[in-house]
């Protein structure tokens, strides 16, 4: 779609605009199921890159500190407890500027990989920048997915980073696409950019060839110490607007309602699911961030009647875990 068309839609009564994202919700996915995914730091902090939002940047005093990358051992325990609480998906963060082929750290994610995507989840990593050898191991080694977000419009971009450029991000994206891996790619609202900055970030994701097959939404945690840390929160609606439109012009993709949730209400996050939003973050912790209590996930997924999507822990035995049903 292009901004034009983005624009009409978006410019609609909220009503009209969630009555059609529902609907092309419902012709692509099970309206009631929700992907819970886990997302770990494997690598913590001291950042080169400057990004405004970022507690891991070493541009900036967040208190984060700097952790080496994380034993194969410790991410497996991770990843098997992230299984056993009902995720089908694991997500691995790095904070570096990128990775590269023949270095001794890309050798031990690849190691990592290996032995995670024998547990029977999608795997998807976000490890910076790459090139087309460094998808084409990632991808061999068995990652499913490929995180790399444009984070907002290509306008914007240059008011949020400075160490690297937008264009930078396409090109890895482009070498993600031609390794076959999916792509994961979505953005932050609430940084101070303008609702066309969101369509127009939402213009370059649906102009992905293929198109990008999950969307995260981040609203911004403003992590103290950042030059973000005062930004008031994004207006709910204009959230819901967001997503509905993410709904429309992505039918096909997971659209993961993923950081800010500690910021949103019960009700705000079930519109968000309604105008189609199908995935979340589950678990204490994203990244660096806080995120809602895994119970209180589960209470909310049960008290609107969505079902969390079964793994294979769950197949055949009816629970995720103990007292945790497929029908939350
Ligand atoms: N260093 C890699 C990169 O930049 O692609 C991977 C890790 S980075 C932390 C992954 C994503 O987390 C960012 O692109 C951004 O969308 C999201 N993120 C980081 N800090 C955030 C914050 N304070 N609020 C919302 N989203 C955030
Ligand atoms: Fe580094 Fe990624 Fe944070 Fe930017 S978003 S500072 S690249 S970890």
């Amino acid at each position: 779609m292009n901004f034009v068309e983005l624009k009409r839609l978006y410019d609609q009564p909220l009503f009209d605009l969630i009555t059609q994202s529902r609907a092309a919700h419902l012709e692509h996915w099970r309206g009631e199921q929700v992907q819970r995914c886990s997302l770990l730091s494997i690598k913590t902090g001291g950042c080169s890159e400057d990004c405004a939002y970022c507690a891991q940047s070493s541009h900036y005093s967040t208190g984060v500190a700097r952790e080496e990358l994380l034993p194969v051992d410790e991410i497996m325990h991770a990843a098997q407890r992230a299984r056993a609480q009902g995720a089908t998906r694991f997500c691995m963060g790095a904070a570096w500027r990128g990775v590269r082929d023949g270095t001794a750290k890309f050798e031990q994610v690849l190691a990592t990989i290996r032995e995670v995507s024998q547990l029977g989840m999608e795997v998807c990593v976000t490890l910076g920048e790459i090139g087309p050898n460094e998808a084409r191991r990632l991808k061999e080694a068995g990652v499913t997915a490929y995180n790399h977000n444009i984070d907002t419009s290509p306008e914007f971009y240059p008011e949020i980073v400075s160490t690297h450029t937008f264009a930078a991000r396409l090109t890895t994206i482009a070498a993600v696409q031609e390794s076959g891996m999916s792509v994961c790619c979505g953005g932050i609202v609430g940084m101070g950019e303008s609702a066309d900055d969101r369509l127009r970030m939402l213009e370059v994701l649906s102009n992905f060839q293929p198109p990008p097959e999950s969307v995260p939404i981040n609203c911004l945690m403003a992590m103290p110490g950042t030059p973000l840390a005062g930004q008031p929160p994004i207006d709910i609606f204009d959230l819901v607007r967001l997503i509905a439109l993410t709904r429309l012009a992505l039918p096909r993709a997971r659209v993961r309602l993923a950081a800010g949730r500690t910021r949103l209400t019960r009700e705000g996050q079930a519109l968000c699911f309604f105008a189609g939003a199908n995935s979340i973050f589950y678990g204490n912790k994203l990244l660096t961030a806080a995120n809602p209590a895994a119970d209180a996930d589960v209470a909310l997924l049960r008290a609107l009647g969505l079902e969390i999507e079964p793994n294979e822990d769950s197949e055949g035995r009816g629970t995720a875990v103990s007292g945790d049903t497929w029908r939350v």
